[in-house]
């Protein structure tokens, strides 16, 4: 299996990085939501989590999907091959349907209880910010390498294309999990396209409706397209987190590496009541 990438590390990788740093200074100084946890000992736990995900990112869902695509174009297998579609559309259209195949996966963390197990470890974070974007717990991204691979392999996307959409991935997951406050109007527009800090931060609250819609990673449309869009959330009304796992001192590493192993809890703050928040009307137009 092919395991150095050089555009994506001499290239994508700086890139990223230079986004996340800019991100990093950006969130600081303009803040979206109250912070509830001290910022560096979150960020120290939650570098911890993603100490053991990114290599398995970098190591194996990367070069795992890669090999997915690779043998699909020398089988000349899969969706595109089979239409015979011209290599920009294959690009193009690939792209897209890469980012449609996520919203499902996303969507699957949520509704399957062994999955979820897993997600919950992102999700337990009790604010979010650009640490969150890399807070995956190491088994969920070795279960979606046989997802995400498997849809590379049936759409036969071309192998390039799968890299660069990873880098453009990451981009957009940096984004929408940082604590950046846009300009209202802006992100009023840009949510009509892309998943933006507002709308993913209504994904990450502790009401179980809201936490189960806006599941997009870079295009807002499939959200949209599914009616699992929620926007009419302002956001100083949300509190960030699950309900059951409230407790700053279960936030250790060791902990959040152990979580998916233990009982799962009901969907329940600790004081037995259940999260709830009444519905909004036009849950398509974003709140400030
Ligand atoms: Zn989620």
């Amino acid at each position: 299996m092919k395991i150095l990438f050089p555009k994506f590390d001499k290239i994508g990788m700086p890139l990223l990085g230079v986004a996340a740093s800019v991100l990093f200074v950006l969130e600081a100084k303009r803040q979206l939501r109250r912070r509830t946890r001290p910022k560096t000992k979150r960020l120290i736990q939650n570098a911890s989590v993603a100490v053991t995900a990114l290599p398995a990112l970098r190591l194996l869902l990367v070069p795992g999907m890669y090999a997915a695509a690779r043998w699909a174009n020398r089988h000349q297998f899969g969706l595109m091959p089979w239409l015979k579609l011209p290599t920009a559309v294959r690009y193009g259209l690939g792209f897209l349907l890469l980012d449609y195949g996520n919203y499902f996966w996303h969507m699957l963390m949520h509704r399957s209880g062994l999955l979820w197990r897993f997600h919950n470890v992102h999700h337990s974070d009790m604010d979010l910010d650009l640490s969150s974007a890399w807070r995956f717990h190491v088994g969920e991204n070795f279960a979606s390498v046989p997802y995400r691979g498997g849809v590379i392999a049936l759409l036969g996307v071309p192998a390039p294309l799968v890299l660069f959409y990873e880098v453009i991935f990451e981009g957009c997951t940096a984004f929408h999990h940082s604590n950046l406050r846009l300009p209202y109007a802006v992100e009023k527009q840009l949510c009509k396209v892309m998943v933006t800090p507002r709308m993913h931060g209504i994904h990450h609250s502790i009401v179980r409706q809201e936490t189960n819609s806006n599941y997009s990673v870079i295009f807002s449309w499939w959200d949209r397209l599914h009616q699992t869009l929620r926007l009419n959330v302002p956001q100083d009304e949300i509190t960030i987190g699950v309900p059951a796992y409230r407790n700053p001192s279960e936030q250790k590493p060791a902990h959040l590496f152990r979580m998916p192993f233990e009982k799962p809890r009901a969907w329940v703050l600790p004081d037995g009541t259940v999260p709830e928040r009444e519905e909004r009307p036009s849950p398509t137009i974003l709140l400030p």
